[in-house]
């Protein structure tokens, strides 16, 4: 077979499995909506047989014979479809199934002891199950590559083109300038939080207004709520977004809408035509994935510039109550050392990732064992964060990652705030107006520059590779902590 059939053959194969991929989304997206309880039982049936018919096509002999012919090709798009492919191909195919079933089993049984641990405070609880996971991982790990470094290969399911040892240099000068500016930060006087409630009815017409006007096109996705907002394509013209309404605090849903509407603007934006079904016309990586979330919401939903745009429409929507925009953008960007990472500020967020970082590590390199995990935990919240945890419920316990196995992907959030800092100074070089479009609620120069520089390519390159052909040699981490003294700093009257 001569390599443009198999390109056609492998881009009908691919349409397939993205059509059962999408049936599959649309069935978890009910289920976290609108799905009554009692449908759970079946729910986990059907989406089990769905599972299992994507995963033996996925591994489909015949169908993975086409990437022989695809490697072997002179055109370099055939050669990277083939690359793309075969990372997740041969990670289905090198596990033997076996595993699968025993990895499957350890992380519903681990997510159920985790939620309980949680609740009651309890690692030792949870503590049989995370060995159990953590070995199952390297034993899995070993199986996809024996040769390099587990969390490596761990990072690459997430992060292509991203290492333990292009991390630990970034994630080191990170946390020393983010450490400095904190200190910084608490020299100054504190800014008091000032609680902003509003009705949830009122609250849902501003986010969907903001919503459109960034560029989120509800023709082709929706807004519902969910107790742990996320975004879901169910196909290219389907892309749907959810939130959560705090009547006691209207930051909440804004905050968590932008991250989401982000999200949704890359998938609605990744290549059609020429590249579609040929598996590069998807998210280049998690990371970059993130990126996108994090720009729309801190760079552009935190700025002074958007915060004097929206005040007006939400008094409009919220009455002669709403908060003004010196408010607004005070309570969004005040500086505060806390326990929880989802509820954390943009200067301390990295450093609750950086821990993570090294314990995940530490974990899978054997270098900690899962019951000092709790005592390591708390010394580095002492160490980096200057906080005391009083329990393991906001300690250790507080995030659902380690009990599903996925190590390697917390990385991916601080890889996403150092993308979108490059990429932010990259469109101030581009657009030197953009402070006065964006304070003018014109967001559709940005959305442009996102489009071409990054969505239209969609996997084409690894993430690292598009960030250096976008932003040249941008020093991500002088430009997140540039950002951040910018803003923050100057906020509090801070000086570096
Ligand atoms: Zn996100």
């Amino acid at each position: 077979m001569d390599a443009s059939s198999a390109a056609r053959a492998w881009r009908d194969h691919l349409q397939r499995l993205q059509s059962l991929r999408g049936a599959q989304a649309l069935l978890a997206w009910d289920q976290q909506t609108g799905m009554p309880p009692a449908g759970a039982a079946a729910r986990a049936g059907q989406q089990a047989l769905l599972g299992e018919l994507a995963h033996s096509w996925a591994i489909d002999p015949e169908a993975r014979k086409l990437l022989d012919v695809l490697e072997a090709s002179d055109e370099a798009t055939h050669q990277r479809m083939a690359l793309v492919a075969r990372r997740e191909v041969d990670r289905a195919v090198k596990v033997p199934s076996a595993l699968v079933r025993r990895l499957s089993e350890a992380h519903s049984a681990a997510f159920g002891a985790w939620a309980t641990a949680k609740q009651d405070d309890d690692f030792s609880a949870f503590a049989p199950h995370l060995r159990t996971v953590v070995d199952l991982a390297l034993e899995e790990l070993g199986h996809i590559d024996p040769d390099r470094h587990p969390y490596d290969v761990a990072l690459e399911a997430y992060d292509p083109g991203t290492t333990i040892a292009t991390l630990r240099p970034l994630f080191g000068r990170l946390k020393d300038g983010l450490v400095e500016l904190l200190d910084a930060i608490a020299d100054q006087e504190p800014i008091a939080h000032v609680p902003l409630p509003a009705d949830v009815k009122a609250q849902r017409a501003l986010n969907v207004e903001i919503s459109e006007a960034l560029g989120y096109d509800f023709g082709a996705g929706r807004l519902d709520v969910a107790p742990h907002p996320f975004t879901i394509d169910i196909a290219r013209q389907d892309v749907r977004i959810t939130t959560m309404f705090d009547p006691d605090d209207m930051l909440v849903a804004l905050g968590g809408t932008i991250h989401e509407v982000g999200h949704a603007l890359y998938e609605q934006g990744l290549p059609t035509g020429a590249l579609e079904h040929t598996g590069l016309d998807r998210a280049a990586s998690m990371g970059l994935h993130e990126s996108q979330s994090r720009f729309w919401e801190n760079a552009i939903g935190r700025s002074e510039a958007f915060c004097a745009w929206m005040a007006p429409k939400a008094r409009a929507h919220l009455g002669p109550d709403a908060p003004d925009a010196r408010t607004l953008f005070q309570q969004s960007n005040r500086v505060d050392r806390s326990l929880i990472r989802v509820f954390a500020d943009e200067v301390t967020y990295n450093l609750h990732i950086i821990v993570r970082f090294e314990l995940e590590l530490a974990l899978l390199e054997g270098t900690l064992a899962v019951e000092d995990l709790p005592e390591a935990w708390n010394s580095a919240y002492a160490d980096v964060l200057q906080v005391d945890v009083p329990d393991d419920r906001r300690g250790c316990l507080q995030d659902v990652h380690w009990s599903h196995g996925s190590f390697g992907y917390f990385p991916s959030y601080t890889l996403g705030n150092l993308y979108a800092a490059s990429f932010t100074k990259a469109i101030e070089a581009a657009h030197p107006t953009l402070w006065d479009d964006v304070a003018d609620g014109r967001f559709a120069p940005v959305l442009h520059w996102l489009r071409h520089h990054v969505h239209q390519q969609g996997r084409t390159q690894d993430a690292p590779d598009l960030v250096r052909a976008v932003c040249g040699d941008r020093d991500p981490v002088a430009d997140l902590l540039d950002h951040l003294w910018g803003r923050h700093g100057a906020m509090y009257g801070a000086r570096r």
